[in-house]
C-alpha cells in the first residue's frame, strides 16, 4: 500500500481500474475541465443558485392549489405539476420591500468575480431591479387561474414544482436568494399558503462542484462515460460532512465489492444512505423547463424517504395525536423503520462478505 498526498491533474492514470473520486466542492481545475470532458455536460464548476425546498404537507392546500401555467402538459407532467400560492397586490407590495430589506448574506472574496449560473439572479436582486419585475419573471401570475373563486384574478402567484419522485419535497421555483437563512423563513412565511412552510432546504449561493448525477452515474455511484471512476462525497450531488462520509461510506463498499468480485446490494431507501443514494442516482425529477442543471445538492432529509404505509395516529397510551405530535411520531416511525432496515442490510452485507 502507497500513500501518496498529491493533486490528481486531469483524469487518474488509466492503469487505475477501480478509483474513487472524493474531491470535493472546490475540486482542483484540472482534474474538473477533464470529468467536464468526459461526461459531456456544460457546467461542472459554477455559481450555484439554489432555491428553498418546502415540505408538502406544510403547505395549506386551503390557499393554494395545483396546476400549470396554462395548463399544459409538461413531459412527465400532468397539466396540473405545480402548486400555486397567491397574491393580492398589498401582499406583494409588502413582499417585495422585505425582500429588498432582508439581511443577506456576502460574498467571499474570490467569490466575486464568478458568473451567476444560466442567469439564475437571486430573487432580491430582481426585486431591486424594479417593483414589477417579479411580476413579469418567476412571480407572473398568467395562465393560472385560483378554483375557489376563477373571477379574482391574483396579482402575483409563486408556484412549487415537485422535487422529488415521492412528491414529498415541492422547489420554490426561481426563488435562488442570498438572504440569510432567518430572513429567508420570515419572508417566505408571508406567502399565502406557505405561513406554517416546513423547509428541507433553504436558499443559497455559492461555489460548487459537482455532477448532474442523476444522468451521470449509475446506481453503484461508477460515471456511465467510464466505469472505472467512481464518485463520493460532494461531488455526487450530496451536501454536509455527515452525507459526504455517507456517500464515501458506500462508494468505498461498492469498489471494495468489485475489486473483490462480490455483488453488494443497496441500502434500502428506507435508511438515510439509501434514501440519499436513490436521490443521487435517480430520485430527483429531471424537468425540462427548469433547464438541465435543476439537479442541486441535497442534504439529507425527511422527505427523502419513502412514507410511511400507515402513519402513527394514536399515542402509546392510545390517545390520539394532535398537532405537532403527528409530524413528531412519523419521524420517529421513520427513524425507526430505518434502523431496523439498516440492521438487516448490515447483518446480510456481512453475510456476503464473510462468505467470500
Ligand atoms: C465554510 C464551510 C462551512 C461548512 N460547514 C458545514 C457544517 O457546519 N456542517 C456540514 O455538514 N457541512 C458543512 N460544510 C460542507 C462540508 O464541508 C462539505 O459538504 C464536505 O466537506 C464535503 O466533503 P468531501 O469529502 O466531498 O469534500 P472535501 O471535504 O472538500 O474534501 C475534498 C478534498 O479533495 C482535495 N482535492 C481537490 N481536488 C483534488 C485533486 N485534483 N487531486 C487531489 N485532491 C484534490 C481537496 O483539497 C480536499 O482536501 C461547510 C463547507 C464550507 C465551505
Amino acid at each position: 500500500m502507497r500513500f501518496c498526498r498529491e493533486e490528481i491533474a486531469g483524469l487518474p492514470p488509466a492503469e487505475w481500474q477501480n478509483v474513487v473520486v472524493a474531491t470535493g466542492p472546490l475540486t482542483s481545475p484540472a482534474l474538473a475541465d477533464a470529468i467536464r470532458g468526459l461526461s459531456g455536460e456544460d457546467a461542472l464548476a459554477f455559481f450555484d443558485a439554489i432555491a428553498p425546498i418546502v415540505h408538502r404537507d406544510s403547505i395549506n392546500m386551503e390557499i393554494a392549489w395545483f396546476q400549470s401555467r396554462y395548463d399544459k402538459v409538461g413531459p412527465g407532467g400532468t397539466g396540473a405539476d405545480y402548486i400555486n400560492c397567491p397574491m393580492t397586490r398589498e401582499q406583494y407590495d409588502a413582499f417585495v420591500d422585505a425582500l429588498i430589506a432582508g439581511e443577506k448574506t456576502d460574498f467571499k472574496e474570490w467569490e466575486e468575480n464568478t458568473p451567476y449560473f444560466d442567469g439564475c439572479l437571486p430573487i432580491e436582486v430582481m426585486a431591486a431591479r424594479g417593483r414589477e419585475t417579479l411580476r413579469h419573471g418567476p412571480m407572473k401570475p398568467v395562465g393560472l387561474t385560483n378554483p375557489r373563486d376563477p373571477t379574482v384574478k391574483a396579482y402575483a402567484i409563486v408556484q412549487l414544482r415537485q422535487d422529488n419522485k415521492l412528491g414529498t419535497l415541492y422547489n420554490m421555483v426561481g426563488f435562488q436568494t442570498k438572504l440569510k437563512h432567518g430572513a429567508q423563513t420570515q419572508v417566505f412565511r408571508t406567502i399565502p399558503g406557505l405561513e406554517n412552510a416546513e423547509f428541507a432546504r433553504l436558499g443559497g449561493l455559492h461555489r460548487n462542484t459537482f455532477l448532474n448525477s442523476p444522468k451521470l452515474l449509475d446506481p453503484q455511484l461508477r460515471l456511465h462515460a467510464q466505469p472505472r471512476l467512481r464518485f463520493a462525497g460532494q461531488m455526487t450531488g450530496c451536501e454536509g460532512y455527515v452525507e459526504s462520509a455517507g456517500v464515501g461510506l458506500l462508494a468505498g463498499l461498492f469498489a471494495a465489492a468489485e475489486a473483490t468480485r462480490n455483488e453488494i446490494t443497496p441500502p434500502p431507501p428506507t435508511t438515510a444512505l439509501g434514501a440519499l443514494l436513490g436521490h443521487i442516482t435517480g430520485g430527483h425529477i429531471e424537468t425540462i423547463d427548469a433547464g438541465p442543471r435543476s439537479f442541486q445538492p441535497m442534504n439529507i432529509n425527511f422527505g427523502l424517504f419513502p412514507p410511511l404505509a400507515s402513519p402513527p395516529t394514536k399515542k402509546p397510551d392510545g390517545t390520539r395525536l394532535r398537532g405537532n405530535e403527528k409530524t413528531v411520531a412519523k419521524k420517529q416511525a421513520i427513524s425507526a423503520r430505518a434502523l431496523t432496515d439498516l440492521d438487516r442490510w448490515i447483518a446480510e452485507t456481512l453475510r456476503v462478505s464473510d462468505a467470500a
